[in-house]
């Protein structure tokens, strides 16, 4: 398998001002291409620190993607690092200055002096133009090794590497006569350990694949990854991998590669002809921001209400006072009468709600924070889970909403 190494370069990074997304862009790109990336360093604008870096790189890896530090000002400095680095000399290309001259003329602006030293670039480099700025990157194999240098602001970085650089890192994994190829299931519900125990036997018996385990706010990722000489055979393998995955772990999991949790739930409402609307306390909203991020939710969300008080539960959804005085407001029965409200008032499929303590205060022993009740009317009546969630403030109520969405993906998955 080929190595990619990933310097970031940048003292905004450094300073903490700046979060690294180029690198992390980097690391999954290059990963989901059949790289292994090995390793990843953050410098300064310190032209011995990025030659530090751009060396060690060098050193260990195939392949060494850098960004950052393309511009025209004195603290630009990883062109002139990398020249010295592979030992090179920077020539001009006329070309390259073409377009950044032009770059300034359809903008109506004077081209400043200091911009002429990005048509400078490494002898014998193939220069990665830039379509939305004016640092070009650039590319340069030697002796089976790539040193690849894009710009830094996010925007242009990427639009550089889907429209030139991906197709070339291609060719190169290409060359090298094995095919990588990986697949993404993820999961909902399940702890990691959880999910490396149900997984046991695939574990133990990959098949030469390599599964790696990401969990993240109550989902868990399961990358597999399979490297072999034919891309059909390479397909086979990974293929019946992931099915004994998907054997094991049955309806735990809710979708793979770009599927969201509540993209797979909008699709299943629209496929099973259902609507849904939620009745939100401790989330304030979470569950209906989540699904109004999905294009064409409206044809299956109804909508919600955030009925934070007491009386926003009575008033509108038509719990009765007795039941917030007997139970409280986080309890099952509340859950219930809050479901069935939110059901009425909108006509829908399903009516879900959720009343919690996401703390950090208002917790007692009976009722601790992180103790959430979910409710959920259908024509057959009322459900109720208790949830009872670890984490802040901010990952209780994150794993209340997903937890909500996920019990209804799991009941239009059954239907
Ligand atoms: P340009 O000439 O277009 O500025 P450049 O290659 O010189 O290109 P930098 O000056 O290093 O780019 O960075 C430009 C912008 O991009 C800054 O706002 C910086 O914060 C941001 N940036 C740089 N590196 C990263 C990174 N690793 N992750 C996220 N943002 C970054």
């Amino acid at each position: 398998m080929k190595t990619a190494y990933i310097v970031s370069t940048g003292t905004e990074l450094l300073l903490g001002n700046t979060m690294d997304t180029n690198s992390e862009y980097l690391s999954r790109e290059l990963s989901a291409m059949g790289f292994k990336v090995i390793g990843r360093a953050t410098v300064g604008d310190n032209r011995d620190m990025i030659k530090s870096a751009l060396r060690t790189g060098y050193e260990l890896a195939d392949l060494v993607v850098c960004t950052g530090g393309l511009g025209p000002t004195l603290d630009d400095l990883s062109r002139e690092a990398a020249a010295e680095v592979l030992n090179l000399p920077l020539m001009h290309s006329e070309p390259e200055m073409e377009r950044i001259r032009d770059y300034f003329a359809r903008r109506r602006r004077e081209m400043p002096e200091s911009n002429r030293k990005q048509a400078m670039f490494p002898a014998g480099a193939r220069i990665l133009a830039n379509p939305v700025g004016t640092a070009s990157g650039f590319m340069v194999s030697h002796n089976g090794k790539t040193l690849v240098m894009l710009p830094g602001p996010p925007r242009e970085m990427e639009t550089i590497f889907k429209e030139s650089l991906k197709p070339l890192l291609r060719d190169l994994i290409q060359d090298s006569g094995r095919v990588v190829l990986t697949r993404t299931i993820k999961t909902m519900g399940l702890g990691e350990s959880q999910v490396e125990s149900l997984l046991e036997d695939v574990i133990a018996d990959p098949r030469g694949c390599s599964i790696a385990l990401l969990a993240k706010d109550g989902e868990v990722h399961i990358r597999v990854t399979g490297d072999g000489v034919t891309d059909s055979g390479t397909r086979s393998i990974l293929d019946s991998v992931i099915e004994r995955m998907k054997d094991s772990l049955g309806d735990n999991i809710y979708g793979e590669g770009g599927d969201t949790l509540p993209g797979v739930v909008v699709r299943l409402l629209r496929d099973k002809g259902c609507t849904v609307a939620f009745a939100e306390s401790c989330t304030g909203g979470m569950v209906a921001k989540m699904l109004t991020d999905i294009p064409g939710s409206s044809a299956v969300f109804w909508g919600g209400v955030v009925s934070y008080s007491n009386e926003a539960k009575t008033r509108i959804l038509g719990v009765s006072d007795e039941t917030l005085k007997r139970y409280g407001a986080v309890s099952p029965e509340t859950a219930r009468e809050m479901a069935r409200g939110m059901r009425n008032l909108a006509r829908s499929t399903f009516g879900i709600s959720l009343t919690g303590i996401a703390g950090p205060e208002g917790g007692t022993p009976e009722k601790p924070v992180g103790l959430v009740y979910l409710g959920m009317a259908t024509a057959e009546g009322e459900e109720t889970r208790e949830l009872r969630l670890m984490g802040g403030r901010g990952g209780i109520r994150t794993l209340a909403a997903k937890t909500a969405l996920d019990w209804l993906r799991r009941t239009l998955e059954r239907k």
